[in-house]
């Protein structure tokens, strides 16, 4: 049993920082997807100021048209000078001049200003440009970037799985199943002392009965309250930190098929509290 108790627990460290993993490879992309977010807001928006910028430039010629329209009439009332009589046709016609000549200038100050107003559009979607092209740059970086991480991870991912391997032979399936369920869902951790007769798992005070149980060793127990596999405290104060897989002194035949096969087979008492665990 103890031998089990000890392959769970270093199974415990490979399964988390394997989970961890995982978890990380998943949310790696997530980087990615705010840039190309802001990327394509930059993008539209790029887009919008263009459709602007264009709207601008056709009012700017037709404001251009009616100046030079304005243009022609006012030099058609001068010509028409020469051919003048009396006073009153002269006053009227200055009056025409005058007031042709007035929006004529008017239109040209309009003219004059959304010229310049177009000219500083076109100035900001060129920065706007250099913007969209650097951080198409960045999006492209950090691509690589997340395909090279991806592929870093991977490989550690693939070592644990072999370590995996490793321990694995000779324990129960099931037991195997349900333990990294738990792993999963409890944030790494999966087997727990009981101490003085509380599961260390979720501090909730434990039968009698179920320390004794536990302490027999007929099989292994979970935490009716947490899922958790629960082992007995006085075999192991000074585990934490360094439990190194090769010091084996007490853990031996980690590959091999192992002989303690009395303990297993029997051990479901924790099945009914499984939906507890589930995501
Ligand atoms: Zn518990």
């Amino acid at each position: 049993m103890d031998e089990v108790y000890t392959k769970l627990r270093s199974l415990q460290e490979i399964l988390a920082e394997k989970f961890e993993i995982e978890r990380e490879i998943e949310d790696i992309p997530k980087i990615l997807a705010t840039r190309t977010e802001l990327l394509n807001r930059m993008k539209k928006s790029y887009l919008e100021k263009t459709r602007e910028y264009e709207t601008k430039g056709r009012y700017i010629e037709e404001l251009r048209n009616k100046a030079i329209e304005a243009e022609r009439v006012r030099e058609g009332f001068e010509q028409q000078m020469d051919m003048i009589q009396t006073q009153r046709e002269y006053e009227a016609l200055d009056k025409e001049i005058k007031d042709s000549g007035e929006k004529e200038q008017d239109l040209r100050r309009d003219l004059q200003r959304e010229e310049q107003l177009h000219q500083e559009m076109k100035v900001n979607l060129e920065k706007d440009e250099t913007m969209i092209s650097k951080q198409e740059e960045e999006v492209q970086k950090e691509q690589s970037r997340i395909k090279e991480a991806i592929s870093e991870r991977s490989k550690d991912l693939k070592a644990l799985e072999k370590k995996e391997k490793s321990i694995t032979p000779g324990l129960d399936e099931e037991i195997l199943f349900k333990f990294e369920r738990i792993i999963k869902s409890k944030e790494g951790t999966g087997i727990v002392p009981i101490e003085h007769g509380v599961c260390s798992g979720c501090h909730m005070i434990l039968s009698v009965q179920f320390v004794n149980d536990v302490r027999r060793g007929d099989g292994i127990m979970f935490c009716p309250y947490c899922s958790r596999i629960l082992f007995n405290e006085i075999e192991e104060t000074e585990e934490h930190g360094e439990e190194e897989e090769e010091s084996g002194d007490e853990e031996e035949g980690e590959g091999e098929a192992d002989s303690d096969s009395e303990g297993e087979g029997d051990s479901d008492d924790g099945g009914d509290d499984e939906e507890e665990d589930g995501d």
